[in-house]
């Protein structure tokens, strides 16, 4: 994580080799998974090797952006001093509907409306010319 350009206060992913594609696609508005070549198992964090079979013929698959929110914390002291101004906020585990689970937060939503079950959809974040987030938000 590191802090970026560009006025954005708050930490930033740092791109590598591994998730490079994922980024990039993100930029565009696009959500992609990697998926194994050889078995098919789509996962995430996008590691360069399947976690199902280890091989390392990894393509990326379109996700359809759908899920529903697996478990929630509401933040409520400032441990990254960035995030201050927006506390409390919260951090979700959304089950994609593709399976792979993602740390993210929900936004569109009050914190107190937040339940486990809860079906959402990503949305993009331009956090810096560089780097797009991706949110969710209630279907
Ligand atoms: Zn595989």
């Amino acid at each position: 994580m590191t802090g970026g350009g560009d006025g954005y206060l708050k930490p930033l992913p740092m791109v590598t080799h591994e998730d490079r594609e994922f980024w990039a696609a993100a930029r565009e508005h696009r959500f992609v998974l990697p998926q194994c070549q050889a078995c098919g198992h789509v996962w995430f964090p996008p590691y360069a090797s399947c976690p199902a079979c280890l091989s390392f013929d990894r393509g990326w698959t379109q996700a359809s952006g759908r899920g529903t929110v697996w478990g929630f914390t509401i933040m409520r002291q400032p441990y990254i001093p960035s995030f201050e101004p927006e506390l409390p906020y919260n951090v979700v585990l959304v089950e994609l509907e593709e399976g792979p689970m993602v740390y993210s937060n929900l936004i569109d939503i009050d914190n107190d409306a937040i339940a486990c079950g809860l079906p959402v959809e990503a949305v993009f974040e331009d956090a810096t010319d560089e780097i797009t987030l991706i949110k969710f938000r209630p279907v």
